[in-house]
């Protein structure tokens, strides 16, 4: 997605330790239209997948999850962050560790929303150990639910995590995947 390598380029702010900022337009303030460009495309990239329900995490995955869920016409379910495990018997949970905070955390879903009956299609912000979308595919393995594939606005493609996904058999499509972050230049896969 073009829109997406432009923003970055014009707005992004590379930090120290490999993280990109994208808090004027993704991450903090949204660029409404822009999510909505956003939500179009992925509903173009999965429209034709069956998909039943979009996956992501909180918090930085709603707003985009929410509008590729909007285009798509189906629910929007956000797997919450717990501190610590508080395993019921009503949720599915897993551990994740967080690439940008160096820490683990326990994701949960409830066991009301996510079914086996459902196709999911998991949407997240950032691509980069693969991390998270890990945990994504874990609960929806605890579910029975099938993965349609992932939709991710970017990913950092010298981290890793997106090829391995790709290589274990799950679809990975990134709106934007940087190839290099080296001080302030970027560079795209293409
Ligand atoms: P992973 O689990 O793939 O290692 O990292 C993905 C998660 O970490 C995303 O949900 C995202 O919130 C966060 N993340 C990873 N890299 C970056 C980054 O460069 N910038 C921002 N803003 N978040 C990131």
């Amino acid at each position: 997605m073009l829109l997406m390598e432009e923003k970055i380029l014009t707005e992004g702010q590379v930090l120290p330790g490999g993280i990109l900022k994208v808090g004027s337009f993704l991450n903090q303030q949204i660029d409404t239209a822009f999510l909505r460009a956003i939500g179009q495309e992925i509903a173009r990239l999965y429209g034709e997948s069956g998909v039943t329900k979009v996956l992501t995490i909180e918090a930085s995955g709603i707003a985009i999850a929410a509008a590729a869920a909007m285009e798509l016409g189906v629910p929007m379910l956000f797997a919450k962050k717990h501190k610590t495990s508080n395993v019921d018997g009503t949720v599915y949970s897993t551990i994740v560790h967080s690439f940008t905070h160096g820490t683990d955390y326990t994701v949960v879903v409830s066991r009301d929303y996510l079914r086996a009956d459902d196709t999911v299609l998991l949407v997240d912000d950032f691509l980069a150990n693969g991390a998270a979308l890990r945990g994504l595919v874990e609960l929806c393995r605890q579910a029975g639910a099938a993965v349609a594939g992932a939709a991710i606005a970017i990913e950092k493609a010298f981290q890793g995590g997106g090829d391995a996904l790709r290589a274990a058999g799950v679809r990975v499509e990134s709106l934007a995947v940087i190839e290099r972050m080296d001080g302030d230049r970027i560079t795209f896969r293409r």
